[in-house]
């Protein structure tokens, strides 16, 4: 069933082959894609802008694949799906995220840790994802999502969101603890309305004034620059500044068993720690890799009974790259999402 005749072309943009291009994507004519046997085909509706997408428009993150078209935090409608899948209706709306397969066999997916499996596949890295009018996406990683989010907000929800969860259990804040967040981009401003309802007392450590304002208005307890001293010593941290200069400044600030998680899939050079200085007393540094679909669904559910709203910044699809140079400008206040055409 289709409800309506699908156009053979759309518009697509891709990131090219060459290192340092401006602008970042290109736009270009592309053949609609065509739903495997268990994927489906969904009409972009809006696509949110991950840091992920800059690092791999500028080769930070290297392509796997040539013009890849990046963007994995979709929300579709689905206009049709292959012969074996059935876990969306034609007609419903779906959430494409970055954890696009995986083997299902190996250890660490047995072991319930999928996010860790080799072989695992990317949305926007390994396959097309959703800065173009159609993708085309395996229905087993698809996510529904709860009703009181608009499309606009749900897409941000989908990567800066289940990341900065992951995250927040990977820095094990205890209950009522002191939690910093370095950098409070979309994915931070999100983690940090889920740790608040939680009970968590947040500082937020950020360069950007605008965020500094933004962390307070959501009920952060204190908002200061990246490499200023917390006013307390802080149980866990989450630096999602991809700035490897501040893993020991977070460190400093941690308290004795303090853990910091670093959030991003791309870090700057870490300087020399120091064993006594940074990691005796039992701090922990760790990062934090993708995410398995569990967390997703969680994160889902605890964002809708806790009441966390993204603060999103739309652009227009085809300007994705706008969106990018703004990202990379430091100018997006929460969360940047692309809307398409309707
Ligand atoms: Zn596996
Ligand atoms: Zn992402």
């Amino acid at each position: 069933m289709q409800t309506r005749a699908l156009p053979r072309a759309m518009r697509a943009w891709v990131v090219p082959s060459e290192r340092g291009t401006r602008p970042r994507l290109r736009s270009v004519s592309r053949d609609v894609p065509r739903p495997g046997a268990r994927d489906v085909l969904l009409r972009t509706v809006v696509c949110g802008v991950c840091r992920t997408d800059l690092h791999l428009a500028d080769h930070d993150l290297v392509p796997r694949r040539p013009h890849t078209v990046p963007g994995h935090e979709l929300v579709g409608t689905v206009v049709e799906r292959g012969p074996g899948a059935e876990r969306f209706e034609v007609g419903e709306r779906m959430g494409v995220a970055w954890l696009r397969g995986t083997c299902g066999r190996c250890r660490m997916c047995r072991f319930g840790r999928e996010n860790l499996c080799r072989d695992a596949t990317f949305t926007g890295w390994d396959a097309d994802g959703g800065f173009a009018e159609y993708a085309v996406a395996p229905e087993a990683f698809g996510y529904r999502l709860p009703d009181v989010f608009p499309d606009v907000e749900a897409a941000p929800l989908l990567c800066s969101g289940i990341i900065g969860y992951r995250a927040l259990k990977r820095a094990h804040v205890p209950a009522g603890g002191r939690l910093g967040l370095y950098g409070f981009g979309a994915s931070a401003h999100l983690t940090a309305q889920l740790a608040i309802a939680q009970g968590v007392e947040v500082h937020v450590l950020t360069r950007d004034e605008d965020a500094r304002r933004l962390a307070l208005e959501l009920g952060a307890a204190s908002a200061g620059g990246a490499r200023e001293t917390p006013p307390v010593a802080l149980d866990a941290a989450i630096l999602f500044a991809p700035v490897g200069d501040l893993v020991p400044v977070a460190m400093a600030s941690l308290d004795q068993g303090g853990t910091l998680a670093v959030a991003g899939i791309h870090l700057s050079e870490i300087p020399t720690l120091d064993y006594q200085r940074d990691l005796f007393r039992e701090r922990t540094l760790t990062s934090v890799t993708a995410n398995t679909r569990a967390d997703g669904e969680e994160f889902l559910r605890l964002a809708a009974a806790l009441g966390v709203r993204p603060r999103v910044t739309t652009y227009p699809l085809r300007e994705a790259d706008l969106a990018l140079d703004d990202l990379a400008g430091d100018r997006v206040t929460g969360a940047a999402v692309l809307v398409a055409d309707p």
